[in-house]
């Protein structure tokens, strides 16, 4: 039931042990078969006689179409349908939202997945609107997300936000949704194994604040999204619903964070750096949750490296990594290494996170070693979803994935196993490892 998952995230609203006051924006959360009615309702609410700006893309507009223009019936409103081949959360998408949004626009309802919501999202927030989003696949976990990742001059950049008031699901259109699309879902959740840790390992070498409770709605969700796994290969009735709705349970938990870190480490970065790869090349990039799911796989590898052999750690050439990156990112380099410039630390010295891996080396030895030993069913569970599991499957060469491994820890600040791994020097000898 939809309207428990969002009591779950709920109950932990207010004051919390982890020392912050967590906040949902989110009212409401439905997925099932009777949406126009409610969505009729709470836009007609928050729009309170204003105008209703929709925001489609052309196959989401021709998908949900008629079902907004039946709920919104007589209510005034608009339409902003962000056309093109290729269409990407960008300032061309950014604009076109912008144009058609006037004085009298009161609410923003973003109809569509990823690139609809990334930037209808944004926007929201920059004009001060409420906005409702009525989600067309279960591809992506961003639905209830607050922060917006947005190509910025080619760069892939995580914009501040405003979440939606609420989400909803038409199951008709979900489960019309096409079978790569719920994999590419999968793959994004599934990348939470890596992210979760990420979190862990940031807590026990940086000191970071981790929050028990967001950690464990996470975990929830991920849980409940991998149980759906062989429903979804099956094209069982409701799963596609049910899977949407754990992948927006972890936008909440963003939310209550108020950042991204439940839901998006080092797994996130590799993905990242590939789409921008793409798209350097003039590439139509492959489905960002395939690209998770992928990139997950080989983090779980990664960890198992890690954490098999306690490892020596090495001095780090600043120039030679410099020159590394530099060809890693191509014409984005620049902008990525003034962000986050190379000498500027963590907080901590190379010699104290060397001290903090042997320290917890058995905690994370022991974690790492029961994710890799799921790594196969992993695998599996995207294959028989539809997705790929190898790099040649989101159009990525093993030489590609090699670089993200290497060089997506620039891409953000973020503290993740790759990060770390980089200070002590071991980041290359590990790669050269799993791709030897
Ligand atoms: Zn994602
Ligand atoms: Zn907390």
């Amino acid at each position: 039931m939809p309207e428990d998952l969002l009591a779950l995230a709920r109950r932990l609203e207010g004051e919390c042990a982890c020392g912050r006051r967590h906040a949902l924006q989110t009212r409401a959360l439905y997925s099932g078969g009777r949406v126009p009615g409610r969505l009729r309702a709470l836009a007609g609410d928050l729009a309170a006689g204003g105008q209703i700006l929709c925001v489609y893309d052309a196959t989401t507009k021709a998908l949900a179409g008629p079902l907004v223009s039946e709920a919104l019936r007589g209510l005034p409103q608009a339409e902003a349908i962000l056309l093109g081949d290729e269409i990407h959360a960008d300032e061309r998408a950014l604009g076109q939202i912008l144009l058609r949004a006037g004085e009298k626009t009161a609410l923003l309802l973003a109809v569509g997945s990823g690139t609809v919501n990334d930037s209808t999202r944004l926007v929201a927030h920059r004009l001060k609107l409420p906005y409702l989003v009525l989600g067309t696949a279960p591809s992506m976990d961003g639905y209830a997300s607050s922060v917006s990742p947005v190509l910025d001059q080619g760069m892939k950049i995580t914009y501040e936000a405003v979440a939606p008031e609420a989400v909803l699901f038409d199951e008709g259109i979900l489960a019309a949704a096409p079978r790569k699309m719920v994999a590419a879902g999968l793959g994004d959740m599934l990348g939470k194994h890596i992210a979760l840790l990420d979190w862990e390992l940031s807590q026990a070498i940086l000191g970071e604040s981790r929050c028990e409770a967001v950690f464990g709605l996470m975990s929830e969700a991920l849980a409940r999204c991998e149980k759906l796994a062989p429903g979804l290969a099956a094209g069982e009735e409701g799963a596609a619903a049910r899977l949407a709705e754990g992948l927006t349970l972890s936008g909440l938990a963003m939310q209550m964070m108020g950042n991204s870190r439940p839901a998006s480490g080092a797994e996130h970065h590799i993905a990242h750096f590939l789409e921008m790869r793409q798209l350097l090349r003039g590439e139509k990039p492959s489905l960002h949750g395939d690209k998770v799911g992928v990139a997950t796989l080989f983090m779980i590898e990664f960890y198992q490296k890690l954490f098999q052999k306690r490892r020596e750690a090495k001095p780090v050439d600043l120039r030679l990594w410099e020159a590394r990156l530099r060809r890693g990112y191509g014409p984005l380099a620049g902008g990525f290494l003034r962000a986050a410039p190379l000498e500027q630390g963590e907080g901590r010295t190379s010699v104290e996170q060397y001290e903090g891996y042997l320290r917890h080396f058995d905690g994370f030895a022991q974690k790492a070693a029961v994710l890799a030993a799921k790594r196969e069913d992993f695998a599996q569970m995207l294959e028989a979803a539809g997705g790929p599991s190898a790099p040649e499957g989101i159009g990525a060469t093993r030489q590609d994935m090699k670089d993200a491994m290497l060089c997506a820890f620039l891409l953000r600040p973020r503290y993740s196993a790759l990060r770390m791994a980089f200070r002590l020097g071991v980041l290359e000898e590990i790669a050269e490892e799993i791709f030897a």
